[in-house]
Parts: C-alpha cells; structure tokens; sequence
C-alpha cells in the first residue's frame, strides 16, 4: 500500500497522510493537487509532499478522493523554498500553500485556464545609454557579483537606478536566465510598468495583488510551461512564482516596509525570503534604495554583501535644499497660518507662480485625528478596538482605522453632556481644505486609501498629476514612494514628528527614509528642489540627518543604540501574539505562555505586555517578545516554539486560543 503525505491548507500542522487508491499510484507525483477528506465532511484540495510506504499509527487512514493534475503544479524549487519560509517565519507548510497558490488553484471546481501564449521576442525601441556613473555603478555591480550573492546598489534618489537595472536585467535576458523584479506593494508599479514594457514588451510578466485571481493564475500557469515570462515585475508574493532559471533578482526600494507581509501568515519579509530563493536557485540578488534598511546596509559594511554607490543624482542636479521650520515657535509667536508656516506657503507660492508642482506630505489620512469634547476631554474610542476614532469630514463620520467600522459624530458629550467638540490633529483631508483657503485658484488631488483604495485609482492620479492636471498632489506616505514627476519644485512636510514619537525602536531609522524618500521628489529634472520641514523637533539629530544628507551618521548613531538593547540587526526578533475574546483567560494564558516560553528561553523571553492596540475587531491580543542570538538555528526555534504552543493548547481554559507569531517584525 502507498500513502502520501498531503499539504492542505490549515494551521495546524505541516502535512497528513492518506493512503493513495490502485488507481491513483502509477501517476500520482510529488507536487500534485489533489482532494482529500477532512474531518466528517469537509474535503481540501491539498499538495503531494511526499509518498511512502510508512503505515500511519494510531488512526484510521482515509483515501485520496481524487488527483487533480498529470504533471507537479508545485516544482522541486518551489518546494524547497515553502520549507525554508515555514521554518524561518514558523508557520505550518498549509499557511505557505495559502499564501503560494492562487485562490483558484485551490478550488475543488478546477476551471482549466490557459496560459496566454503571446510571447514574441521584442526587445527594442528604448533603452537610454547610462550616464558615467551609471555606467560606472553598473561595472561595479557585475564586478561584484563575481564574488557576492546579494549586492546593494546605494544611490541617491532621482541617480537613474531604473536604467542601471533595464540594462542588468537584459544582460541576464541575453544568457537565457530570468529575471524578478520586485516592487514594494502598489507604489511604483504604474511608472515602472511602463517603463520595462517599453524595453521588454512581452518578454515580461506582471504579478500584483491587486489584479484579478484569473489574471495570476494565467501567470501561474504560464511559468509552469514551455515558455515561461524571461522577465516578471511584481509584488511580494511574486516570489513564489515558479521559476526554473532563475538568474537575477532585484529588489527594488529594499528598505520599504510594506516588504513585510503583516497578515495572516506566513508573515514574510520579501527581501529576506527573495534573497533565499535566489540563493536556492543559485542566482544573483541585487537591493536597490537611496535609504539602505539598516539591516543590509550592515551586511554590505561587513563584507557578506557587495556595495555600490552612486552619490549624484541623473544629470548632476543637485539634491534638494531642506529647510527646517520650527512650529513650535511659530506657533508661540502666532505666526502660523493655519497649519502652514509662512516659509511653506512662500516655497508654495513661488512654485504656483513659475507653474511648478507641489507635494504635500501628512501621514495621516481623513481630517483630524480625533474629536475632543471641549469641557470635559472626553474622546470618542472604537468599541470593538482600543483606540480612538478619527474624524473624515467628508463623510461626516468617524471612522476607526483598525476595523474600518464608521460611526455617528456624537451630538452629545456621554460624559458631561456638552455638545462642544473640537477636532485635533491633523489628516489629508484638513490639509487639502486649508490649501484652498491661501491658494484658492490651486488645483489639488489627494492621495490616500480613502482616495486610491483601487489600483485604477492610484494611476488615474498619477498619470493626472504627471500631466500636470493638479498643481499640489497631498498624500500619506503613498507619496514617498520612489514616483518620478518631472516638474515638482518644492516638497512641504507638514509635521515630521509624528514618525519620531511611535514607541518603537525603528522609529528614528523609518523616519529618515520617509523623510529623505518623500524630499527625494523634488526637482528631478531641471533645477534644485527644495523641501520646506515643518517640525517641533529641531533639535532632534535624525532631522539634521536627513538635511544633511547624512546617512551614515543616522546608522551609525542608531547602531549603537540597536547593539546595547539587542535589537535587530545584532538579534533576531520574534514577537508571539495571543488573541481571545475574554479578558480574564487572555491574561492568564498569556502568563502561562511567559512561563512555558521562560522555562526553554530564560531571559530571552519578554512580556507579556500589552500591544499599543490591545483590543481589535472584539478580540484581546496580548504580546510576547523573544530575542534571539543571530546564529540560533531556525528549525530548533520553530519545534521548541510548536511545542511550548500545543502543551498550552492542551489546557482545557485555552479553548478558542489563537497564537501566531511574528518573526523580524516591522
Ligand atoms: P531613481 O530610481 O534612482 O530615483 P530614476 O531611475 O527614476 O531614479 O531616474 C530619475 C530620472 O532620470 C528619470 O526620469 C529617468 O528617466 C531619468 N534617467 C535616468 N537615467 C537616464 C539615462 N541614462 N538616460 C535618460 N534618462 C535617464
Ligand atoms: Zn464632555
Ligand atoms: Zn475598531
């Protein structure tokens, strides 16, 4: 008798084994679908692990119902990388299978979809010649991979990295080998798109999460077969795309957090699971940013990657000047207008005049943050979350940015009984409507989820705002990507320390890449940018970083502090989450939790704390942290962890327990 060991999609453990009928063993193949039966009447449609002869002990074996496909939908490569992904970010393989396939390739209705086959090889019209140092930074780079699987290409923004990577990627086109190109979610993807086309026509595929599930499985399906795309521009789950010579993998704005997956797992980080695949398949990874996260750029300084700089931007305008404007002052000195400086409204001004564009930058979309009750302080909260809720005036309502859930404005205070509120804060919207009241004629767009929640959406905005429909494009960090506008002169941040004063220990670093990012879009083309900073921190040392361009001062400063706490890059982090719907039980199973976690880990062990949002959607979530040393081996980490988990599970009070982890949290 046969039996095969069978992925299917759930969390709880990595594969079960059913035994294959008479039928089934001549063609059955390791990387096949297949339906199983679950439980007393669910059936999955699974993956073939494995297939053996080993009899299962202890429990009835069911029969494989049904094989779904002739040949593997899953290659050898690809099985490889599920493994590592599941070992490192501790996850069961079923989450990885969720997160790898396609709804549809998951389905037990199996609608055939063919592969478009279009592809004719068009590799013509417009590739630029590089600059020197482009030229020179290109060099370099093949230089580099000669000896250094991962490379950094640290270039200043508007340097011409794209060209850099047009011509790599056709040198690897030319030597038979692929390409992945990856983007941080939805940023980019329009402009790059573009762009590549124009070069690699349909020699190129594209892989975003915002296209349709028909649409990536025909991607899908199309690596799989005789002529797979050379070339695929995509977002992070392009990684687990099917590739079979895979020679090249960039990855661009390496520093972007929106790299990390945040929810459900496998909470993967792109670049690090990018860098693994391209190891797995013996190729070449490139990291492209002007602001290195500090993690590579520690790499790079200590020799495991190369390094390449490129210090001068396209045609050797220069970087923008960056003026700090300190509010607080102003504020005392009641020379605010509104929430504009006069410097900003000037730098406005000027621009409106020589028919320049403006960005605006607040990191916080709808009107204000929050409504206070004048009399007594009292601020409306979310009920199923914990935290307040913010004010879109144009909906009139409040909304909690947690759940999504939108309410009534108040019209009486609960606790006093006043009815006179006030808005604090800042957000999108209040920046557009007072941009009209100094600027009436001005043309504006704003750029937000609330705003560009579609991916049509996000271009319509983009391509009217490069054609110059809108004077002054406002927008969250949406606007910080690496968007290329010819004719943006002048850059305002409207409040920088907002970044600076979250709790975490990323902060300062995340708030130099925001900040040097978002004043990297001005003056791109023709004449010097300049960047108006409005923030209450003058003094504070990341700000001066960023005016002076000072990357290695920010790291080295941050270093220091990343070292004498045991953060990351020097520790690896992992932070373990309960989630319960009762108070009493989330507490004292996140305190048995600390004390099972304490027993295997000692004083690696942190917490149990309270999250910042200690409450979402109904449910309490309390936090556990583990610091661990860099050479721990992950698959040790992760059987301890399943352990510690199913002795806590056993007890009869974590009934309707979730745990789930978060390893290099962002
Ligand atoms: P980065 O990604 O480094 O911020 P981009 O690749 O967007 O910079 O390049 C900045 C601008 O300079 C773009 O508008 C790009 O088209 C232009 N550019 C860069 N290199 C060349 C080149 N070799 N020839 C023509 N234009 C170039
Ligand atoms: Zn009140
Ligand atoms: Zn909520």
């Amino acid at each position: 008798m046969l039996y095969a060991d069978v992925i299917v999609p759930l969390p709880l453990q990595d594969s079960y084994t059913y035994s294959i009928p008479s039928e089934l063993e001549s063609y059955l193949k390791r990387g096949c679908r297949v339906l199983v039966p679950f439980g007393r009447s669910k059936s999955y449609v699974g993956i073939v692990r494995a297939i053996h002869t080993k009899v299962p002990q202890g429990y009835e074996v069911k029969p494989i119902k049904e094989c779904l496909d002739t040949q593997p939908i899953v290659t050898e490569t690809q099985f490889r990388f599920w493994e590592w992904i599941a070992q490192y970010y501790v996850c069961p393989l079923g989450d990885v299978m969720n997160a790898a396939l396609p709804a549809r390739l998951k389905e037990e209705t199996i609608r055939r979809t063919r592969a478009s086959n279009h592809s004719s090889l068009r590799m013509d019209r417009d590739e630029a010649l590089l600059s020197t140092p482009q030229q020179q930074a290109y060099d370099a780079i093949c230089q580099s991979f000669l000896t250094k699987e991962v490379t950094l290409l640290h270039g200043v923004t508007s340097s011409g990295k794209t060209e850099i990577y047009i011509h790599l990627i056709r040198q690897v086109l030319a030597e038979g080998k692929q390409v992945l190109y990856l983007l941080p979610e939805i940023a980019l993807t329009t402009q790059i798109t573009e762009r590549l086309r124009s070069v690699f026509g349909d020699e190129m595929g594209v892989f975003h999460s915002k296209f349709t599930d028909a649409a990536r499985v025909a991607v899908y399906r199309k690596q799989l077969s005789d002529s797979p795309y050379q070339l695929i521009l995509g977002v992070r789950s392009s990684v687990f795309l099917p590739f079979d010579r895979l020679g090249l993998v960039i990855v661009d704005e390496e520093h972007e957090v929106s790299y990390k997956q945040q929810d459900p797992a496998p909470r993967y980080h792109a670049r690090s699971a990018a860098i693994m695949l391209a190891h797995q398949c013996g190729a070449k990874t490139l990291l492209g940013t002007a602001t290195p996260s500090l993690e590579s750029y520690h790499l790079a300084r200590t020799g495991r990657y190369g390094y390449v700089s490129l210090t001068t931007r396209y045609l050797d305008i220069q970087l923008p000047e960056i003026e700090v404007v300190d509010i607080k002052r102003l504020k005392f000195q009641k020379r605010m207008k509104g929430i504009f400086s006069p410097t900003l409204l000037d730098a406005i001004g000027e621009a409106l005049e020589h028919h320049e564009q403006v960005i605006l930058f607040q990191n916080r979309r709808g009107y204000a943050n929050f409504l206070m009750c004048k009399t007594c302080g009292w601020v409306p909260q979310c009920p199923h979350c914990d935290v307040s809720l913010t004010y879109h005036k144009k909906t009139n309502r409040l909304v909690c940015h947690y759940c999504g859930q939108t309410f009534d404005l108040p019209t009486q205070c609960p606790s006093c009984e006043e009815s006179n509120f006030s808005d604090v804060g800042i957000g999108t919207e209040k920046v557009e409507q007072q941009i009209h009241r100094y600027f009436p004629e001005a043309t504006t767009i704003r750029m937000d989820i609330d705003t560009a929640h579609t991916r049509t959406a996000y271009e319509q905005i983009i391509s009217d705002f490069s054609h110059h429909q809108y004077d002054i494009l406002i927008g969250t960090q949406m606007v910080t990507k690496g968007l290329d506008f010819d004719n943006v002169s002048v850059v305002g941040i409207l409040d920088a320390d907002t970044m600076l004063n979250i709790p975490d220990f990323r902060s300062h670093e995340r708030t130099y890449h925001v900040l040097a990012q978002v004043a990297g879009r001005a003056g791109r083309r023709t004449t010097r940018g300049r960047v108006v900073l409005q923030t209450r921190s003058v003094d504070s040392d990341t700000i001066a970083y960023v005016v002076n361009n000072d990357y290695d001062a920010m790291f080295r400063t941050q270093m220091d502090e990343r070292r004498r706490f045991h953060y990351p890059p020097y520790y690896r982090l992992i932070n373990i989450y309960l989630r319960h719907n009762d108070y009493g039980r989330t507490e004292l199973l996140a305190n048995d939790l600390g004390t099972l976690l304490r027993q295997v880990f000692g004083d690696r062990v942190l917490g149990p704390d309270r999250p910042p949002v200690a409450r979402v959607h109904s449910m309490y979530v309390r936090k556990l942290m583990l610091k661990i040393e860099k050479n721990a081996s992950p698959s040790r980490v992760r059987s301890l962890l399943f352990d510690i988990q199913a002795r806590l599970l056993q007890q009869p009070s974590a009934h309707g327990l979730q745990i789930y982890y978060d390893v290099d949290p962002m």
